[in-house]
């Protein structure tokens, strides 16, 4: 064997041994680097550059973390979800269905609240005047009837669901499945009892199998964490430390805040330590940074909470899928302060009843983003409408919402990672709350 071959093996042995956590973390930190280096660059020099040729060799890299993470989100949830509901009886999953729900509501107003409040008080547009003229292409943004929303979580085609990747109406067809594999599980036609048994321990399998791909998936993170973490800096660094600062300075803060002092009440309130929780969540928190969709992170948040967290697959398996669909605290949050320094920069600043209506429509609006990146940006039409701002091709707010777009992957990062970890809290707290969370995982 050459010494060259044998280098190439200890390389792959030391790698493969090294902690994860150094490796993902060395990822993050090298990528921001080489990004701001690459944004100022760009920043000097507007002409297509080094910066641009950098993008587009990473973006493969990057793009290839996405996809291997995609690849497991649909059968993760099909498969845990399945055997999870095949435990628990339906009244049970009733009463934590309405626990989750409830946790979900509260701490999205919450947020929404966080985010104005922090706006109003270190006001982002507040001297600083959006001229109109700004022509941009204004995505569509038709709402469709409640009635509609409702009737489409129930699939008429589940095979069609799951090929489209429809995360609601998969769970709503993997409760249904599950709860009628624990029915015939009590047949009491021996044969009928055994298969279900049997169909059920499949579906167990098949979960745990994935958890498996998935936990190989992550170490090919540190390669992706680098690729996509780049990017962003390399094309938005430079504009955030601009005029933008303080807006982002304010989403930022707010995030933060509702981490530790709304998650960490609500831990405290379950005897849950917080310092604990941070420490075993790193590794969905960093994945949900840099692919700014809590549903391409979801089998890792899935993983996580059962394995390092301690939450029952019978409760995580369902909180957590409906959690990355409808639970964006760090969206809401954004779309408080964001809504707020655009009325700040056209000169109409929020009264009290438009910040009333900001926490409701901005609640509703963050339920219905979907978690994948940049939809808070879409939702943030919505919000701005339900005030009076509308952005329209060539007025004042056009302008200040597209200088919010320019940046809008750099506040991305963060709101996803803060819905992802928003999830978790809210599924141990149920667990606990249910007496089902394994205290050993918190010793
Ligand atoms: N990217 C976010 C998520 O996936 C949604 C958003 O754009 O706010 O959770």
């Amino acid at each position: 064997m050459s010494p060259g071959s044998n280098r190439r093996r200890s390389l792959f042995a030391w790698y493969f041994r090294s902690n994860l956590l150094y490796r993902i973390l060395a990822g993050l930190i090298l990528g921001a680097v080489v990004g701001v280096i690459l944004g100022v660059i760009s920043l000097n020099d507007p002409a297509p550059t080094v910066a641009d040729h950098y993008v587009a060799f990473a973006g493969f890299f990057g793009d290839l973390f996405i996809r291997l993470l995609k690849l497991t989100v649909v059968p993760v949830v099909l498969f845990s979800l399945i055997g999870g509901a095949a435990t628990i009886a339906p009244s049970h999953l009733g009463r934590v269905g309405l626990k989750v729900l409830l946790y979900y509501l509260l701490t999205s107003a919450v947020a929404v609240a966080i985010g104005l409040t922090l706006a109003t008080l270190i006001r982002p547009g507040w001297g600083f005047h959006a001229a109109g003229g700004a022509a941009i292409d204004v995505p569509l943004r038709a709402t469709p009837a409640l009635a509609d929303v409702l009737l489409n979580i129930i699939p008429t085609n589940p095979i069609e669901s799951i090929a489209r990747g429809d995360i609601l109406p998969i769970i709503v067809f993997a409760i249904l499945f599950g709860i009628g594999v624990s029915l015939v599980k009590d047949s009491t036609n021996p044969k009928a009892a055994r298969s279900a048994e049997i169909l059920h321990e499949v579906c167990v399998a098949a979960a745990d199998t994935m958890y498996t791909i998935v936990r190989g998936v992550m170490h090919y993170a540190p390669i992706g964490v680098f690729a996509l973490i780049s990017i962003v800096f390399a094309e938005q660094g430079p504009r955030a430390v601009g005029t933008l600062l303080l807006v982002t300075l304010a989403v930022y803060l707010g995030l933060m805040l509702q981490m530790f002092v709304c998650y960490g009440s609500f831990l405290a309130a379950y005897g849950l330590n917080i310092a604990t929780f941070i420490r075993k969540v790193w590794q969905p928190f960093i994945t949900a940074v840099v692919t700014r969709s809590s549903s391409s992170t979801l089998p890792i948040t899935l993983r996580v909470t059962e394995e390092k967290l301690g939450a029952p697959r019978s409760i995580a398996s369902f909180s957590l899928p409906l959690g990355a669909t409808i639970n964006m605290d760090g969206t809401a949050i954004y779309l408080g302060v964001c809504a707020a320094f655009i009325g700040l920069a056209v000169n109409q600043p929020l009264g009290f009843h438009q910040q009333i209506t900001v926490v409701v429509t901005a609640t509703l609006a963050s339920i219905g983003t979907a978690g994948v990146p940049g939809q808070g940006a879409i939702m943030l039409l919505m919000v701005l409408d339900s005030v009076g701002l509308p952005v329209e091709s060539g007025t004042a707010t056009a302008a200040a919402y597209a200088m919010i777009l320019g940046i809008d992957a750099l506040l991305d990062m963060g709101r996803t990672g803060l819905n992802v970890i928003g999830d978790m809290v809210g599924t141990v707290v149920v667990s606990k709350s249910e007496k089902v969370l394994d205290s050993s995982c918190w010793e």
